[in-house]
């Protein structure tokens, strides 16, 4: 029979009694008869709070420790999960991300999967036991444990999801799936039955929190169908997959918003080949993300470069960017953390004109003005004042009538 994979976001699981609601649910979906794989995240906010310790004690803390040290938080929640099972009359058993196969790359805090082996969750599951898998962890050849990046256990769910031929990968969380911008901002955002994968990446990549969007990423790849959906009720969520009914939908599918945007200018670099190369080298060496990227016209032969990336990584990027100012013959390097960015993202967009500038007369007729634009085939994003993004959430929602059901 089919696996279902089925993955626990850490406010699922913030206490006993969440913990034990949590079982409940798995120990239903189990007496449908179909081996279950449970990925767990870290209780509640214990990954913050292992973070801020950590930098109590060591202002920069090591990767390869912090990384041991936050690998813990997963480990006490699968473990826990998987005893609250048993004590309900489930066979049941815990393993680490090691343990379940998941064999990383060694870029600690940002490690990626390079395989899995499934062997172990497959004898498990073939002995009748629930498996509970610990998130966000794996481990490289050198035995390190590595975590996957914030928010990296949808990954895990998605990869052995992949790997398991699972039929679907739910993914539980607190909300009752993906909407059409972020609620608590747009009390009219509408929540999605579907959304392609596309689409989905387009608005995990511009900060919609909901899905990781290497996890959304990972599931286009495999053909994984994903449901998000809440542990708290039982309303059906949204379905991430390859086909939508793409022509007879609203064009601008959601509205993403970001406010984790810093930016950084070079002033007055000559305008000549090699600038850009040897600016964003040492970034990308640093595995720094670089995300919009603006260079003006140049003025009598020097131009500025405009950059942003997210603000965790702004300390980073002046430090490595700033000595280079001889080598560019920069005039200055200049910061800000006061941008947001708001997006529009939908497939129908691609061979429809008129979407930017509606989006553009749209944050106008609010008095928003627009920083920098950039945009994909299906995506047209706009930084602007951090202040100003709720507003800007709103217009765009309303322009684009996405309160209105799909036709
Ligand atoms: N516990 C980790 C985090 O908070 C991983 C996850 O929640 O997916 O980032
Ligand atoms: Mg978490």
């Amino acid at each position: 029979m089919e696996i279902l994979v089925q993955k626990y976001g850490g406010s699922s699981l913030a206490n006993a009694d969440r913990i034990r609601a949590v079982a409940r649910r798995v120990a239903a979906s189990r007496d449908s008869g179909r081996p279950i794989v449970v990925v767990v995240s870290a209780m509640g906010d214990t990954t913050d709070d292992l973070i801020e310790l950590a930098q109590q004690l060591a202002e920069d803390p090591d990767d390869r420790e912090l990384d041991l040290l936050l690998s813990t938080g997963e480990m006490i929640s699968c473990t826990l999960m998987a005893m609250t099972l048993r004590h309900m009359g489930h066979e049941a058993i815990s393993l680490t991300g090691a343990q379940a196969g998941i064999r990383t790359d060694s870029s600690h805090r940002r490690a990626r999967i390079v395989a899995v082996d499934p062997s172990r969750v497959h004898r498990e599951l073939a002995a009748g036991r629930i498996v509970v898998v610990a998130g966000f962890q794996g481990i490289t050849e050198e035995f390190d444990i590595t975590t996957l990046g914030r928010g990296g256990s949808d990954t895990t769910a998605v990869a052995l999801a992949a790997i398991l031929h699972a039929r679907t990968c739910e993914i539980y969380t607190d909300v009752d799936g993906v909407y059409t911008a972020d609620p608590r901002i747009e009390p009219r955002a509408r929540k999605l039955d579907e959304i392609s994968y596309e689409e989905m990446l387009e608005l995990a990549q511009q900060g919609a929190k909901v899905m990781h969007p290497r996890a959304v990423e990972l599931g286009s790849v495999y053909g994984v169908p994903i449901v998000v959906r809440s542990s708290f009720n039982e309303n059906p969520g949204t379905l991430i997959h390859g086909e939508t009914a793409m022509e007879i939908r609203n064009k601008v599918r959601g509205i993403a918003h970001d406010t984790d945007v810093a930016k950084v200018t070079v002033v007055g670099v000559p305008d000549r080949p090699g600038i850009a190369a040897s600016l964003f080298r040492p970034l990308a060496d640093a595995n720094i993300s670089v995300d919009v990227i603006v260079q003006n016209a140049s003025i009598q032969g020097t131009t500025d470069l405009s950059f942003t990336v997210a603000r965790s990584d702004l300390n980073r990027t002046l430090r490595l960017v700033q000595p280079l100012t001889g080598e560019l013959q920069a005039a200055d390097i200049v910061s800000s953390t006061d941008l947001a960015k708001v997006s529009i993202v939908g497939t129908g967009m691609q061979h429809a004109p008129g979407y930017a500038a509606r989006m553009f007369k749209a944050l106008a007729d609010r008095n928003v003005n627009i920083d920098m634009i950039t945009t994909s085939e299906i995506r047209i994003t706009c930084l602007i004042d951090a202040q100003q993004v709720s507003d800007a959430v709103q217009a765009l929602h309303e322009t684009f009538q996405l309160d209105k059901a799909d036709l």
